[in-house]
This record gives structure tokens, C-alpha cells and sequence, in this order.
């Protein structure tokens, strides 16, 4: 009798397993999860329904001067999202949510990097690759903004 009962009780379990892992990967850094949820939370908004089931991420040291994070995309088609730890320590909210939604631009939109400029040499995107043709500014007024450009181009 016992085991007729555990055996439900296995089967939703995994079955609620299976939905999370469709989410969000589980080797993600607990610290960057938040960003992650957002990230799918704004695409979700303006219809882009990618999934972040095969993005990896973690935090670490990266050595190369000026690199806040990356995106390692693999030829199995996995890929790994890597935040700067000295970035991390020193940045607000904002800050982290530019640098992780910038690197997810390339692994789960396939976006490349987009320099051009406003009229008032403001960047259009925040893809831009950082080189100085344009200027960054992302705060809470404008952040609407470049979310609309990131996940409607
Ligand atoms: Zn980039």
C-alpha cells in the first residue's frame, strides 16, 4: 500500500522539476537568478518568449581590463554568462542589470553589437560594444526605453 501512494507524489515532483528546468538553467549563480527572471519577465512583455534554459552563468574573476562580463557561446549550443566579481562588488542594481541584460542580448536574442548614435550622441542601444562611439546612459528614466530596443529590434 505504501508504495502506491509515494508513486504520485514522485510522479508531480518530477513533473514540477521539468517546468523549472525550462526556465532557467540550474547551474545559474543564485545572485544572478533575479536578473535572469527579469530578463525573461521584460521579453515576455513585448511578446519575445526566448528561452534560458541552455544560458549558464556565474561569477567570477574576469582578467582582461575594461571586460565587466561575457557570453561564451558553445558548438553544443550551450552557453555561459560570465559577470566581472570586482564589477559586481562595486555596482548598483542597475549597473548589473545593464551588463547582464547586455550579455544575454547576445545568447538568448542573437543580438550583435549596434553603435549608432541619437542626435544628442546618446546610444541608441545598449548593445553598443563600449568602444566610445556613443554614449551610454542608462538609468531608471530611460530604462524603458532601451529595454524596447533591446527586445523589439
Ligand atoms: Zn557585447
Amino acid at each position: 500500500m505504501k508504495k502506491i501512494h509515494l508513486f504520485p507524489f514522485l510522479f508531480i515532483s518530477f513533473l514540477s522539476c521539468q517546468k523549472e528546468d525550462n526556465l532557467i538553467a540550474p547551474e545559474v549563480d543564485e545572485r544572478l537568478i533575479f536578473f535572469f527572471e527579469s530578463f525573461k519577465q521584460e521579453g515576455m512583455l513585448r511578446g519575445q518568449n526566448m528561452t534560458l534554459a541552455n544560458v549558464t552563468g556565474s561569477i567570477t574573476d574576469i582578467d582582461t581590463e575594461g571586460v565587466l562580463g561575457r557570453c561564451n557561446q558553445n558548438t553544443s549550443g550551450s552557453k555561459h554568462l560570465v559577470i566581472d566579481s570586482l564589477f559586481w562588488a562595486k555596482s548598483d542594481l542597475l549597473q548589473k542589470e545593464y551588463v547582464i541584460f547586455h550579455e544575454l542580448g547576445h545568447c538568448a536574442l542573437d543580438r550583435r553589437h549596434l553603435d549608432t548614435k541619437n542626435k544628442d550622441g546618446t546610444c541608441v542601444s545598449m548593445m553598443q560594444s563600449g568602444n566610445g562611439s556613443c554614449k551610454l546612459t542608462y538609468h531608471s528614466q530611460n530604462r524603458k526605453i532601451y529595454l524596447d530596443e533591446l527586445f523589439l529590434q
